[in-house]
């Protein structure tokens, strides 16, 4: 299996990471233990030094059997990297105790990457307020942690804030070939590259939806390389990026294991003709999202409290990757926190300092009808199916 020295860590590690939040599951729901202890074992066996875990992935069963698979192996040939997730601690005394808890559950001493989980607007505070940075900053100068980083799901501006408030080894961040474009995610991933800052990459498959494109996307693929699967490209794609430490992928089957370690294990970088092939269809995924927002933020702050920025992100994730239902819940979760576009009084001040020229205010109205729109649709789905 491949690996790659990453010189600000000192650590070699495979290109390819076991990130162990989909594990096949029983009819009641719950995480099949046995199989996942079989997968990550045979992730082990065939080359995977990195497993990336969290006390929320399937209830809290991914770390157990996490622990309970790599517990007989010889702890110096594999990385253990886990999370502090803001909604499972209450406190700062909740939040140590759980620390303490996964080393045990892990059957460790120490965590090789430790991360603050998935740090975005809503949790940074709380973060702070229960002091986990000091905690955690404390816990590597013991020896518990190796290193420790934080994983991110939000905008540039947050980002860089992120990184200012501590010395931090590594940062994970949600890469693909799709968020590249659609997402701005390349300016996160250079935020990184300017601090020096190793990535570890999530979500390279894009939750599975580059793993299957529509029939003519899947062709072009298919005369690149009849051989090679649809998410092999995705999965090169990020890896091929010189500041990837790592490209974690959630395996579910034996064959998606299998496939990965096929595409990882022995790396080819994409080639110019490849690279201009997958342009061409994130271009034309990308033409979905008809309000071009950029994510700078030069509009804000709005008078009234409205995310700009965040509503027109939540209307693109819609209209490039679909999902209805996710659509609903984001746009909802703006306006529980009293910053949807049903605030905008139409004032005019953000338009003025659009460098895109987006008619802010309209689209805005617009975003809105749509969610009252599919929201209608999904109920009275649910109703009919009751
Ligand atoms: S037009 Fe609406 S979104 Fe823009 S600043 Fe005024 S109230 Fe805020
Ligand atoms: S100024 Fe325009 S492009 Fe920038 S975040 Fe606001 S709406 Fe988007």
């Amino acid at each position: 299996m491949d690996k790659k020295l990453i010189p600000q860590l000192g650590d070699s590690i495979t290109r390819l990471g076991y990130g162990c939040m989909r594990f096949p599951k029983l009819e009641d729901g719950t995480m099949n233990f046995e199989e996942a202890v079989r997968l990550i074992q045979k992730g082990y066996q065939l080359g995977i030094n990195y497993f990336d875990t969290a006390v929320v992935y399937h209830g809290g069963d991914s770390e157990k059997a996490l622990g309970e698979a790599m517990k007989d192996y010889d702890r110096s040939t594999f990385f253990l990297a886990d999370k502090m997730t803001s909604s499972v601690f209450q406190d700062e005394e909740s939040m140590k105790a759980l620390f303490y808890k996964q080393l045990e559950t892990l059957h460790t001493d120490y965590i090789d990457y430790y991360l603050v989980h998935n740090i975005n607007r809503n949790n940074w505070q709380k973060y702070k307020d229960c002091h986990v940075l000091e905690f955690l900053n404390e816990m590597r100068t013991q020896g518990k942690i190796r290193h420790l980083g934080f994983s991110f799901h939000d905008t540039e501006p947050l980002l860089k804030e992120a990184v200012a408030s501590n010395k931090w080894d590594f940062v994970q961040l949600q890469l693909n070939y799709l968020d590249w474009k659609a997402m701005h995610a390349d300016r996160l991933y250079q935020v990184l590259v300017d601090n020096n800052l190793p990535c570890m990459v999530m979500e390279p498959v894009r939750g599975g939806y580059l793993a299957n494109l529509n029939d003519e996307f899947n062709a072009k693929l298919k005369a690149l390389d009849p051989e090679a699967s649809i998410a092999s490209w995705a999965v090169r794609f990020v890896s091929g990026l010189d500041n990837v430490a790592v490209v974690l992928s959630g395996m579910t089957l034996d064959e998606q294991l299998e496939d990965n370690v096929k595409t990882l294990g022995n790396f080819k970088p994409l080639s110019e003709k490849e690279l201009a092939v997958l342009s061409e269809i994130t271009d034309e995924l990308c033409k979905l999202n008809d309000i071009p927002c950029t994510g700078c933020r030069y509009c804000m702050d709005c008078p009234k409290g409205v995310d700009i920025p965040e509503v027109f992100n939540v209307y693109a994730q819609w209209r490039v990757f679909g999902n209805s239902k996710r659509f609903v819940s984001s746009y909802e979760n703006a306006l529980n926190h009293n910053k949807g576009a049903n605030n905008c009084v139409k004032c005019g001040l953000c338009a003025k300092q659009c460098p895109q020229h987006i008619d802010i205010p309209n689209q805005l109205a617009r975003v809105h009808a749509l969610y009252l729109e599919e929201k209608a649709k999904i109920e009275a789905e649910e109703a009919a199916n009751a």
